[in-house]
């Protein structure tokens, strides 16, 4: 089972609620798919692996031989490519790797070549959990081609917790869109009601069965539990605005290791996970 844990914002805490998940099941992956800002192994200080370079396939363009027929710029919707009276000018930066314009050049003047975007690593040896990252290139933008070669990484046999990045965007969407579950991290503040809404909305435009985890609860006001009442949604962990649980994150502790009664609310959210699914699948049939 894939789920996925995103936030309509970045800091509500994603990540810890990642981490603590995963720490208090057996057998689990936890994949940091947050490729621009990775951050789950501060926390988990395993010592890393490279696993497979992200590539992404370009154009070379063999200036004899092309007539300057423009098909490829003229085709390349990402503005790539421009034409030039004596040459075609490849801009690798806006290259999106589609390959169209190798297959539509009838002078055969592109052949393809690689462009790094980033790497996957992995945890090395035995480690529990299970623990992939993606990492892009610094000033590169091909943030999904990254976390779709990281989800490669997905055992279909065990529970994968996928830690997405922030936000509503491409990311975010290249991270959940496929995943059998969404928590959706909030915080009960203005920011963190207004983004939750901005997020229902992509896990409901992609059905994907969701449900919410409010932190720092006690911070703010009532709007997001009102919210989640009016509108159906399962609630299904509030963590304390506490200072126990800040100064063991400050730290760099996941805070179901210092406090051990939480092992068993984070299996018990994993349960009620099951639970809903199985009643979605149930009101299907
Ligand atoms: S399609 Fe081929 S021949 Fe035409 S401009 Fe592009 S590279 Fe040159
Ligand atoms: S591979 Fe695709 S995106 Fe890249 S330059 Fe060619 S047409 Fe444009």
């Amino acid at each position: 089972m894939k789920i996925a844990i995103a936030s309509g914002k970045g800091g509500t805490g994603k990540t810890t609620v990642s981490l603590n998940l995963a720490l208090s099941l057996s057998d689990v992956q936890l994949f940091d798919c947050d490729v621009e800002e990775p951050n789950c192994n501060l926390f988990l200080g395993f010592g890393l692996e490279k696993v497979e370079d992200v590539v992404c396939p370009v154009p070379v363009i063999n200036q004899e031989k092309c007539s300057i027929c423009r098909q490829c710029s003229d085709f390349c919707r990402y503005n790539a490519l421009a034409a030039l009276p004596d040459r075609i000018l490849f801009f690798p930066s806006l290259c999106h790797g589609c390959g169209g314009c190798a297959v539509l050049c009838s002078e055969k003047a592109i052949r393809e070549s690689e462009r790094s975007l980033g790497v996957i690593e992995k945890a090395k040896g035995e480690s529990s959990p299970e623990f992939y990252r993606g990492l892009l290139n610094i000033g590169e933008t091909m943030t999904s081609a990254v976390i779709k070669t990281l989800k490669k990484y997905v055992d279909d046999r065990k529970t994968a917790i996928l830690d997405a990045p922030p936000g509503t965007a491409c990311p975010v969407i290249a991270s959940i869109g496929d995943v059998d579950y969404c928590v959706l991290v909030t915080e009960s503040t203005p920011f963190g009601f207004h983004d939750l809404r901005l997020a229902v909305d992509v896990v409901r435009s992609l059905k994907v069965p969701f449900g919410v985890v409010i932190n720092r609860w006690g911070l703010g006001d009532s709007r997001v539990e009102e919210y989640c009442k009016a509108e159906g949604i399962s609630i299904l962990l509030k963590i304390p605005n506490n200072l126990k649980i800040a100064e063991l994150y400050s730290r760099g502790i996941p805070f179901v290791q210092e406090m051990p009664e939480w092992n068993e609310k984070f299996r018990g959210m994993f349960e009620a996970i099951k639970l809903q699914l199985a009643d979605t699948e149930e009101a299907r049939t």
